[in-house]
């Protein structure tokens, strides 16, 4: 790093709470950066439901540079976001990602949950690789955490102490409530239920085979309506994931959880009556057909305390209306990663959790606020925000509005080294204000360093 390079980096014994996407991302960074890692998950294995998720270039660039084996996650790379019709289903907003690698110097990778899921477990188990090997320990349901000391109790009598605890325990977070925060939450104004449909049956029922797009798909979502559908292919195109979102007055699915029965197909059908019938000739052969509870969290004033921070949907669950969840979750153990590495960590815990603090909390709450203005206005989208000249355009604020460049653009490390130096009363000499350089027009009209 530019100024005060630290002496002081010690190997620490870390406990990462939650061994889901963020946990598994937050053992690889750590692992890595030289420190002792335990995950500990609450059932007999992390459980990953059977949906896709997608991982855009800010996530990506993480994994390559962890080197994950991204092609054990069998991902479709994107070629295109679509905004189609509700009725017709002809393209009313489309942002191509032909270029996107080139620009961003990585793809945008749509995986399936579970392949996501054991890519990450295996690079951050495996002997392969810098670092030692992270342990998991199964059924390890934390139940309290004593934030000074980083002594953890679980359900099951066992206790454990760590230097550093992550909390990475996903939307429903223990250890978010054991460093006092309570949040401030509502069930969402909308309801999902989501669908897997084979690509192999619905070609040969003579469907419109839309894996063939390598495209991120949306029926609705200019009529500042909750009702929209989201087509995204993985499994290498075999597998379409659609999440099917409607008023919450016509299904009120808050308090379901992943892992209850399937749901019958009528229930999957019966808000969309004047669907565009493509689509919905998919979703009749619709199968796992699950709710997907969705809950508004007001962004927390806080994500760490003593020894002990937050990571993932732990710190800031969201809508999924941006499709950044996992990759904030990725963001988050980068940037654990970094602050905890020889060339940035002083030795002082309190220090790098103070910063964790002050570079993560801006941009996930931006990313938080995105999503849910996201839920009824697919303008507002990341890509779709840049599509300016559709009829129908239109976004809350046009300054404030998400764009890709912030996504994408984005250099963590110039982020952290500024918050570390202002941190240390060190000057911060590099053209970057918060991690985006000086400069950079974003489609919102705004420049770097000259706003108001
Ligand atoms: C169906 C679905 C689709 C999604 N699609 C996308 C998408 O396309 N793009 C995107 O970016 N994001 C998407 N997301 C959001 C994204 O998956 C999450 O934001 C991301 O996985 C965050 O992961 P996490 O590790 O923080 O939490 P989780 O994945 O919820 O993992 C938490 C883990 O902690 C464990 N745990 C919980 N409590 C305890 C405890 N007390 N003790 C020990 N272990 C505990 C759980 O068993 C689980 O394994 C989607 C989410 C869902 C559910």
């Amino acid at each position: 790093m530019g100024s005060n390079p630290p002496s002081g980096w010690r190997r620490l014994s870390i406990g990462i709470i939650g061994g889901g996407i963020g946990g598994m991302s937050a053992a690889i960074a750590l692992r890595r950066a030289g420190h002792d890692v335990t995950v500990y998950e609450k059932h007999d294995f992390a459980g990953e439901v059977g949906a896709s998720v997608s991982c855009a270039a800010n996530g990506t660039r993480w994994l390559h540079e962890w080197g994950v084996d991204v092609a054990k996650g069998d991902p479709v790379v994107l070629k295109k976001l679509i905004n189609r019709d509700w009725k017709t289903g002809e393209p009313v907003s489309v942002y191509d990602l032909d270029d996107y690698e080139e620009r961003w110097g990585f793809v945008y990778n749509m995986f399936h949950r579970q392949y996501m899921h054991a890519m990450l477990k295996d690079c951050a188990l495996g002997e392969e690789g810098k670092g030692r090997p992270a342990k998991l320990r199964v059924n390890h349901q934390c139940q309290s955490i004593d934030s000074n000391t980083g002594k953890i109790t679980f359900t099951n009598g066992v206790t454990a102490q760590h230097d550093l605890v992550v909390g990475a325990d996903g939307i429903g977070s223990v250890v978010r409530r054991e460093i006092g925060i309570h949040p401030a939450k509502r069930p969402s104004e909308q309801s999902c239920l989501h669908a897997n449909v084979t690509t192999e049956e619905a070609v040969k029922l003579g469907l419109v085979d839309y894996s063939q797009h390598s495209a991120l798909e949306y029926w609705g979502g200019q009529e500042g309506k909750w009702d929209k559908i989201v087509l995204s292919p993985c499994n290498g195109g075999k597998l379409l994931s659609y999440y099917c979102f409607f008023p919450r007055s016509v299904g009120d699915y808050s308090s379901h959880t992943w892992g209850n029965d399937d749901r019958p197909v009528e229930e999957l059908l019966a808000p969309y009556p004047d669907l565009d019938a493509q689509v919905l000739a998919h979703l009749k052969i619709g199968k796992e057909i699950r709710p997907w509870r969705l809950w508004v969290h007001d962004p927390y004033p806080y994500i760490h305390k003593g020894v002990v921070c937050l990571l993932g949907d732990a710190g800031h669950p969201m809508m999924p209306h941006q499709s950044q969840g996992a990759c904030m979750a990725i963001e988050d153990a980068a940037a654990l990663g970094i602050l905890f590495s020889e060339n940035y960590f002083s030795g002082d815990i309190s220090e790098a959790l103070a910063v964790y603090d002050a570079v993560r909390l801006p941009r996930v709450t931006r990313v938080q606020s995105a999503a849910a203005k996201a839920a009824y206005n697919i303008n507002e989208r990341i890509g779709f925000s840049q599509n300016k000249d559709i009829p129908t355009y239109q976004v809350e604020d046009e300054k404030k509005k998400l764009t890709i460049e912030e996504m994408n653009a984005y250099d963590m490390y110039k982020d952290i080294e500024q918050a570390l130096a202002e941190r240390r009363g060190a000057a911060f000499r590099e053209k970057y204000i918060r991690g985006l350089p000086v400069g950079l027009e974003l489609p919102s009209g705004i420049i770097i360093g000259q706003e108001a």
